[in-house]
């Protein structure tokens, strides 16, 4: 057995909420914002509302759920309970983080306090910083820095005492609507999370090997809990208890998500800018785009992935990288066309780890990636799909005439691309 297993933990701004309230009560509140749940694709929008209501089951049915503007409705909610703080967890994504200081402006013209407690990262980003007191550029150096600071054990609440209030009527019948919607998503809310956490973790030893194969089902797929808050990546590390590589491996890939949030937190028009701008000419998204997204691309490895991602919101990091790289590099788009794609279809679609993941395939990151390095969709898949399972699974008419040719010439589009980057800035 690789790990010790703890209970459940609670989100360390609920640990503070409950110490404030004492007998007076907490109230578990969430706000659907109307912005977010527009522009999310059936999946996402379907994994969101599965999760609510996990979650709500889980509380004894005590979470109200509101919809609106959080800076018009948490501080009705606050108003129509008498509350004189309201405690959340700190957003540090440009739009959480403009937000949450909405929020607490207005919740201050109505003499309440907005108190932030931890962040849905093990170290906070912005906590780690470098011997001159500057953040870190490249991940290696990062990561080290991260274990060296460490983080405390997951937080624990035995028993709070709830407030009560009512959601708003509109939302059953819409998060019923959002879960019809959606393609077949795996369980919600934390008990589901804990349960797979706790499968993956037996394996967790031969993590190392197989991580590139999206043929296996040889990864954790816990990112679209980590997304929502339902695991904090504490009570991840704070079970992990083998040092084997594969274990030492899975801890690093914490590390990468918790390394492009500090760097989104850092520089928050990252998000939809080039960090490092290469100073070459992009194309036009065009009908070539459209058969990219609809994994029509004539290239399995690639056509595989989108429709992986269109049928379940779901996508493996490898296809992840090869797909970016195909878009990027052999139609030419620049990546924030593509970054906009996923992030409203992927379940775990996360501004940090998705913008950055597709910078550093773009070559525009962090890290000093190579940005003339092409992936060749054919020998990646051949490489990481070496039997043909996965392309064959996603494309049932693989092999047939109904399967398009090839849109592009790879090795036409990849010297295409050399081209370009020779003559930057020209
Ligand atoms: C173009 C592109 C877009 C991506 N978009 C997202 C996204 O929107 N949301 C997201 O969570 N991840 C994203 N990733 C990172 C990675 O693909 C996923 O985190 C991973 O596939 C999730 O599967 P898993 O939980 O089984 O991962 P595991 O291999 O089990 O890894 C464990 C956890 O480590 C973190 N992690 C692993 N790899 C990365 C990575 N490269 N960058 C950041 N964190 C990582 C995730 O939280 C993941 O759940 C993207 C990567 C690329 C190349």
């Amino acid at each position: 057995m690789a790990a010790s297993r703890s209970a459940p933990p609670r989100p360390p701004a609920l640990l503070k909420a409950h110490e404030d309230a004492g007998s007076a009560g907490v109230l578990p509140l969430f706000v659907i914002d109307p912005v977010l749940w527009k522009s999310a694709g059936p999946a996402r929008r379907g994994w969101l509302a599965a999760t609510l209501k996990a979650t709500n089951a889980a509380y004894a049915d005590r979470l109200v759920i509101r919809l609106g503007d959080p800076a018009v409705v948490v501080p009705k909610v606050a108003r129509e309970l008498g509350a004189e703080r309201v405690h959340v967890t700190r957003e540090t994504t440009p739009y959480g983080a403009r937000r949450d200081r909405k929020i607490a402006a207005a919740l201050n013209d109505a003499e309440v306090e907005l108190v932030e407690t931890g962040t849905p990262y093990a170290v906070g980003p912005g906590l780690i910083t470098n011997g001159s007191g500057n953040p870190y550029k490249v991940f290696t150096p990062f990561s080290k820095a991260w274990r060296e600071h460490g983080w405390p054990a997951p937080a624990k609440v035995d028993r709070v005492h709830w407030a009560t209030a009512e959601s708003d009527g509109r939302v059953a019948k819409m998060l019923d609507k959002a879960i019809r919607e959606a393609p077949e998503l795996p369980g919600a809310g934390e008990d589901a999370a804990i349960t797979r956490w706790h499968e993956f973790l037996d394996d967790i030893d031969d993590y190392g090997d197989d991580r590139n194969r999206p043929d296996l089902d040889a990864t954790s797929r816990l990112s679209p809990y980590l997304k929502y808050g339902v695991l904090h990546p504490r009570t991840l590390l704070a079970d992990i208890t083998s040092k084997s590589k594969g274990a030492e491996r899975f801890a690093t890939e914490l590390a990468w998500r918790e390394f492009y949030a500090d760097v989104l937190h850092h520089n928050p028009r990252s998000a939809w800018q080039d960090l490092n701008p290469l100073g070459i000419p992009y194309d036009d998204p065009d009908d070539l785009f459209e058969a990219w997204k609809e994994g029509r691309t004539g290239f399995p490895i690639v056509d595989a992935g989108m429709r992986q991602l269109n049928e379940t919101g779901w996508m493996h990091n490898r296809v992840r990288m090869i797909t970016a790289s195909f878009l990027t590099k052999d139609l030419h788009v620049w990546w924030p066309h593509g970054a906009r794609y996923f992030l409203d279809r992927l379940i775990d679609g996360d501004i940090a780890s998705n913008n950055h993941g597709w910078q550093w395939v773009a070559g525009t990151g962090t890290d000093a990636a190579p940005y003339f390095r092409v992936f060749n969709p054919t020998t990646q898949g051949e490489k990481f799909d070496p039997t043909g399972a996965y392309v064959r699974r996603w494309i049932p008419e693989l092999g047939t005439d109904d399967y398009p040719e090839p849109i592009i010439d790879h090795k036409a589009e990849r010297e295409e691309t050399l081209r370009r980057y020779e003559h930057r800035g020209h």
